[in-house]
């Protein structure tokens, strides 16, 4: 098997360059570092992408998130179809709003009500706001490592473009350390308006690790006994893990959650989720966006929702991660490697643990992309109902020759 060229890719991104800044930029840009990787792609069907130098890969990124039922989902983008003969962004709103807040209100366990928007962070800086509104307090806790989006607030203190004042009111603790929560409230006492979270840690650049027993369980009895107002991001991990939440899978109810990314398969659409108690607080909020309205992407998520439940989309995602990452590790195990697999089967984190420098884990994240799989070395990843055995077939041997040429590269 040959590898890849990105001539044109690299080509498109010079020129990008002048007129774009950074090129790409955000999470884009990030993976686009090196000339070893597609940049720009030509097109997307099911769970594979090619992109401009006709290079074709099996996609274990799915756009981040937001593919969940395969690029160009045909039930999916004829709801899409349907609602734009009628109209996406009109002056008014639209129907199929009122029927995916019933059905959402149906399918998440703790909803109630539920607020749309375009992006994550649009709704997880709306949370935060809601919890401000309802409680009448400053303080928002989060956990170190955790990603909700990019509003001044969510940013490490002095990252460009912020101020000290962002993050004067927020209180970081590390993931899994109840008795810090615990002790934010009592240095703290009445100050705290949220705490925000997602629903198990999937940081960048490190192992993903799962809630320890108990540990909800306590943030919850928390959150309860201080008036606090409990946020799930379920952004990234909504659906993958649980169709009514994912909390329903780590046994814990949420105030608000918020979901984005796989809601509506990748048609721009998040949504804030809440119980009756929140209804007011965010209902005080004004908050909205011109493109909120836009019905086509509500019909993408109803359509979404709809077949994420026909499918058992959940678990179909969990079983076929966990097939992949199992033959992931025999693989490297055949060739003399270690691969940790860590986080949630759907969403699995890869990390070879055979040198603490990431030379061998990187070489082989880059010769598995040169040659058709696309892994990203630092990021989890994800699963779609499009996937299949042969996909992962075709995964195992790529990685089986990835390791291989890691073999001879480390030999020269
Ligand atoms: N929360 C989580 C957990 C996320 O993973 C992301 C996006 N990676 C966001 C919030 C922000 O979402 P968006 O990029 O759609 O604003």
């Amino acid at each position: 098997m040959g590898t890849y060229s990105f001539k044109n890719s690299q080509f498109l991104y010079q020129k990008a360059l002048k007129v774009i800044p950074n090129g790409v930029y955000g999470h884009y840009g990030l993976a686009a570092g090196g000339p070893d990787s597609p940049i720009y792609f030509s097109i997307a069907q099911g769970a594979t992408v090619h992109d401009i130098d006709d290079n074709e890969f099996i996609d274990y990124m799915c756009a981040y998130g937001p593919m969940i039922l395969g690029y160009k989902n045909p039930t999916v983008d004829e709801a899409v179809r349907k609602q734009y003969e009628k109209g996406d962004t009109v002056m008014l709103s639209s129907p199929v709003m009122v029927e995916l807040a019933e059905t959402l209100v149906d399918t998440v366990s703790i909803a109630d009500w539920a607020f749309f928007a375009k992006n994550g962070g649009d709704v997880t800086n709306l949370a935060s706001m809601v919890a401000k509104a309802a409680t009448g307090r400053k303080k928002i806790v989060k956990v170190n490592g955790g990603y909700h989006g990019v509003a001044p607030w969510m940013q490490d203190a002095g990252a460009p473009g912020t101020m000290e004042e962002d993050t004067s009111h927020i209180i970081a603790i590390n993931w899994n350390a109840p008795d810090e929560f615990e002790k934010a409230i009592a240095d703290h006492p009445g100050e705290i308006a949220g705490f925000i979270s997602s629903p198990y840690h999937h940081p960048v650049f490190e192992d993903n690790v799962l809630p320890a027993d108990g540990y909800w369980q306590k943030i919850e009895s928390l959150c309860r006994a201080n008036g606090i107002v409990l946020i799930v991001d379920d952004v990234r991990a909504g659906f993958r893990i649980n169709l009514h939440g994912s909390n329903e899978s780590f046994g814990f109810k949420p105030d608000l959650i918020c979901f984005g990314k796989g809601l509506g398969n990748g048609y721009p659409l998040s949504a804030l989720v809440g119980t009756d108690a929140m209804k007011d607080a965010v209902a005080s909020v004004f908050y909205t966006g011109t493109m909120f309205f836009g019905s086509a992407p509500m019909a993408a998520a109803l359509a979404t929702l709809k077949e994420l439940k026909r499918l058992d989309a959940a678990k179909v995602m969990t079983d076929i991660g966990s097939k992949l990452t199992e033959g992931l590790v025999k693989v490297a195990e055949d060739n003399g490697y270690n691969l940790k697999v860590s986080g949630v089967p759907a969403m699995p984190y890869l990390r070879i643990t055979n040198d603490e420098t990431f030379q061998v884990h990187n070489t082989w994240i880059t010769e598995c992309v040169k040659r058709g799989a696309y892994f990203l070395s630092y990021h989890n990843h994800f699963l779609s109902t499009a996937h299949t055995d042969e996909h992962l077939k075709k995964t195992w041997n790529i990685a089986d020759e990835a390791f291989k040429a890691v073999k001879q590269g480390l030999k020269q």
